[in-house]
């Protein structure tokens, strides 16, 4: 499989790192705009021996090496990507993207969704968000474990957890770095959003086990930090914000059918804070699933991106969520 990925941040960099090292996948094209990558060998920018493909910022290199899927880790935003996934199908390329908002974008963008979908039926490609969460702990997982249950009453789920091996992209989104001031201002102004995903997971939950939600009520509020905290990309001096505690309820009429929580900060355990993911489904029968630590976000997110190429690459044209695929597996384990 011919592989583009579009974006070399830190997730990028890691689903090239494994096309790179795969035996099923060669990777054909890099783009990105950030200086500091452009015309330099991908090899050598990942630490391997030279590849021979140069990171470029040109969408040119999708028409010119005509890949089988292009991975796109460039954003969050449909409004982002929407332009380089239809780049991408009208020249015959699957798409995987990482943006959060096109882990499950029907609800909030029918008309957006609808396009890219009869977009990809046209080119007959296939189009997916995926990445930890959304895409993975707080829905698909979820979804997998109602597969045992023959009612569910309620979803009560809490995915705690280190933003540190992120990039800056995801640093500003959530505020790290701030001050509570500016954290709250950036609320206001829409500039910082905690996690993105809610509402796509709510979304691709209540629609693969058939529930009607009527109201989502979300909660953002600033973790103040009382420690000095540090990644490559930001640093936290006591007093100022190390991550967003996001929370959403949504409601079938009266009744509230999923809480969904996600403390996100960077270096939770500076303070004491054990990370983990948790999954309570009640139902006719009661589930408890605990994974301590926390499925690692970067990581995972590579991971989960670079397995889902095949899939994609075979499924029917259109656009896609987690659940309308087959289960997600790793690809590149080898047993020696
Ligand atoms: P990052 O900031 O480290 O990297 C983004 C890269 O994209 C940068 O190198 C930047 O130069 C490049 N880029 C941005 N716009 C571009 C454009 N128009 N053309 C070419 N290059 C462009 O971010 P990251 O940590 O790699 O994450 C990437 C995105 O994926 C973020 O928006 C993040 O929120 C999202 N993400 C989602 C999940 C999930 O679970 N769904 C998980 C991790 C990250």
């Amino acid at each position: 499989m011919r592989v583009v990925t579009w974006g070399f941040g830190a997730m990028g960099r890691g689903i090239a790192k494994n096309v790179v090292e795969s035996k099923c996948m060669k990777l054909v094209g890099v783009i990105d705009k950030n200086p500091e990558f452009i015309g330099k060998d991908v090899g050598e920018l990942l630490g391997l021996e030279t590849y021979g493909t140069r990171v470029r910022d040109s969408i040119d290199v999708i028409e010119e090496t005509n890949p089988d899927i292009v991975v796109i880790a460039t954003s969050s935003f449909v409004r982002d990507v929407l332009p380089q996934i239809e780049y991408a199908v009208k020249n015959h390329a699957n798409v995987i993207t990482i943006a959060e908002e096109m882990a499950f974008p029907f609800n909030v963008y029918p008309q957006e969704s609808a396009y890219m979908d009869s977009l990809a039926k046209r080119y007959g490609v296939t189009i997916l968000g995926t990445g930890v969460n959304p895409g993975f702990v707080l829905d698909t997982l979820i979804i997998a474990l109602t597969g045992v249950c023959t009612k569910v009453d309620k979803i009560v789920a809490r995915r705690i957890n280190d933003l540190s091996p992120f990039g800056k992209t995801v640093m500003e989104t959530q505020g790290v770095g701030t001050t509570p001031e500016k954290f709250e201002m950036g609320l206001k102004e829409g500039t910082i959003v905690g996690h993105i995903g809610f509402l796509q997971s709510i979304g691709m939950i209540s629609r693969a086990i058939g529930w009607n939600v009527t109201k989502i009520e979300e909660e953002r509020k600033p973790i103040i930090s009382n420690v000095y905290r540090e990644t490559p990309v930001v640093k936290v001096q006591p007093g100022m914000v190390a991550g967003c505690n996001h929370s959403a309820k949504a409601y079938a009429g009266e009744k509230c059918v999923i809480e969904l929580y996600h403390p996100q900060q960077i270096h939770p355990h500076l303070e004491g804070v054990e990370t983990g993911d948790y999954i309570e489904i009640h139902g006719d029968i009661n589930i408890n699933l605990s994974i301590k630590p926390e499925i690692p976000g970067g990581k995972a997110t590579i991971a989960i991106a670079t397995n889902m190429i095949p899939i994609v690459v075979e499924a029917h044209p259109g656009l896609k969520c987690m659940a309308d695929l087959p289960v997600p597996r790793s690809i590149l384990s080898e047993i020696r």
